[in-house]
């Protein structure tokens, strides 16, 4: 489905991005991936698929960084038609007491970042006429909880984000859309998990409960293969005409 397609896909050395970055190289396109996690095991991964792929280490905090990515990926494989913007972080504080730093760190990274590869992965998905940028926002693009601003300010923002490009791209056949999970497994959740044991004293297997009874009705983590799966199906012809949309993959947390 995706043979001659490259896909970039930031933040893609763990978690989410390597299972949306895997899903993608599955059916074909060439994968760019970036991160700061094993470097040489998610490669593999993706090598092991038969796909063709390489790696540019930018800081998703620096504008810099993030244009010499972009300019990477057109030199090394052409141009970018999927752009996955995945890279982010979490900071857990109230606002009195909210790191001003951190919340510099998290906007630059969670929003910002989408800002500057949208921009300069557009003029030549224009030229093209066609194009996927997909946003990871989350649950908390929807909806807030305690201890999050800057994290839940900033998944707001990428919605918003995502609504503008896909308005301004609208009559092309670039579309722009966000996915926003609830609880996903990975390194980033595994620390609050970590938190919560530490906390109240109590077992991993359990913390892992707790989370889930707080905010997800299913007592179910959403998976890195499930969320792929809807991104390969925001690329496929089907998905030619879903434009802004914030398509929750999270248990029924928003429905309450
Ligand atoms: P993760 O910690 O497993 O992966 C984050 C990735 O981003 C890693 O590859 C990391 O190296 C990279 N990264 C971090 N800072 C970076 C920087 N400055 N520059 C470049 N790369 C950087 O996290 P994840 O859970 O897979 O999260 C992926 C995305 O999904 C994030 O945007 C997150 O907010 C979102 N999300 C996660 C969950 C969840 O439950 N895990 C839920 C909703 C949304």
């Amino acid at each position: 489905m995706l043979a001659n397609k490259t896909a970039l896909v930031t933040g893609s050395t763990s978690g989410i991005g390597l299972g949306i970055a895997k899903a993608l190289a599955r059916q074909g396109a060439r994968i760019v991936l970036n991160g700061f996690g094993d470097v040489q095991a998610a490669q593999a991964e993706i090598a092991a698929l038969g796909a063709e792929v390489d790696y540019h280490g930018a800081d998703m905090s620096q504008p810099k960084e993030i244009a010499a990515m972009m300019a990477f990926a057109a030199v090394r494989f052409g141009q970018v038609d999927i752009l996955v913007n995945n890279a982010g972080i979490q900071h857990v504080a109230r606002v009195e007491d909210f790191p001003v730093e951190k919340w510099d760190a998290v906007l630059a990274v969670n929003l910002s970042s989408a800002f500057h590869t949208t921009r300069l992965a557009l003029p030549a998905m224009r030229a093209a006429n066609w194009g996927r940028i997909i946003n990871l926002a989350s649950v908390h693009g929807l909806v807030g909880s305690a201890e999050k601003s800057a994290y839940v300010a900033a998944k707001h923002g990428l919605i918003g984000l995502t609504k503008v490009t896909a308005l301004e791209t609208a009559t092309t056949g670039v579309t722009c859309n966000a996915i926003c999970p609830g609880w996903v497994l990975t390194p980033l959740v595994q620390q609050q998990v970590d938190a919560r044991a530490a906390a109240l004293g109590i077992s991993n297997e359990e913390a892992k409960k707790v989370l889930l009874r707080e905010k997800e009705p299913s007592m179910q983590f959403t998976t890195a293969q499930e969320l792929g799966e809807l991104a390969l199906f925001f690329c496929s012809a089907a998905g030619n005409n879903v434009r802004g949309a914030a398509w929750n993959m999270d248990g029924g947390w928003a429905a309450q």
